[in-house]
């Protein structure tokens, strides 16, 4: 038996044995993987896996939906075809009043860069002009979740914040270092990972969902 074969059985067994309900991810990005399993830690209900640890999975899924919400279900819809197990797709990004809700949509490529670093330098310069108080932001997050029986349902989170003068932390990932929460006056990538865990929009969205597969559960 090959390594990796070995790996997923063994994956099987532990899933099985916990009675954990293993929802597969429309996501290759392990920093949104492990926050969307760090939060739902506590709950043992599901545990959410990447995509590629199924045989075969969709490599470039492309988002061309004009919402998150319309992007979240063509990324789980891609994966119906490699899985019968649930599936779940997070589409999320940042919301910037000044920018006319710009990157939104196009948070992960905004005016084609994908490092963070040269995202978030772009930002504050962009905003440069912008005062204190007209900078106001939100990260949202949509959660589009497919079930064993093919039905969809979609979960919502949103977390608001404005945008620093200056890249600040080195927790999380994203737009973190310029997301700034109020509560803790500091930025999103300088508070606690378990801080993030509990008030971020990946948070209050997954809560929802933990929520309804509580009830699914007791069913
Ligand atoms: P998606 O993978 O198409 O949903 O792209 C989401 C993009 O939004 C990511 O590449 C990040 O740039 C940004 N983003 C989403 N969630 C977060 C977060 O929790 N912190 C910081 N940036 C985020």
């Amino acid at each position: 038996m090959g390594k990796k074969r070995g790996i997923k059985m063994h994956q099987e067994i532990l899933f099985k044995a916990n009675k954990m309900i293993e929802i597969i991810t429309a996501s290759t990005n392990s920093h949104k993987i492990n926050e969307m399993n760090n939060i739902a830690g506590s709950s043992a209900i599901c545990k959410f896996t990447a995509m590629s640890r199924l045989d075969n999975y969709p490599e470039n899924i492309i988002e061309d939906g004009n919402t998150f919400k319309e992007n979240a279900l063509i990324k789980a819809k891609a994966l119906t075809e490699y899985t019968d197990k649930p599936i779940i797709a997070d589409d999320s990004g940042l919301v910037i009043d000044a920018l006319n809700g710009e990157p939104g949509i196009f948070s992960a490529r905004y005016h084609g860069l994908e490092s963070d670093n040269e995202k978030n330098r772009l930002i504050l310069e962009l905003l440069k002009d912008v005062a204190d108080k007209e900078r106001t932001a939100r990260f949202v997050c949509l959660l589009a979740f497919i079930d064993s029986k093919r039905n969809t349902h979609f979960f919502e989170g949103a977390c608001e914040g404005m945008i620093s003068k200056k890249i600040i932390g080195g927790n999380g990932f994203g737009y973190d270092p310029i997301f700034y929460v109020s509560e803790y006056k500091t930025t999103m990538a300088n508070v606690a990972p378990e801080t993030k865990n509990r008030i971020s929009h990946r948070a209050l969205a997954l809560q929802n969902f933990l929520e309804f597969m509580k009830n699914m559960v007791q069913m």
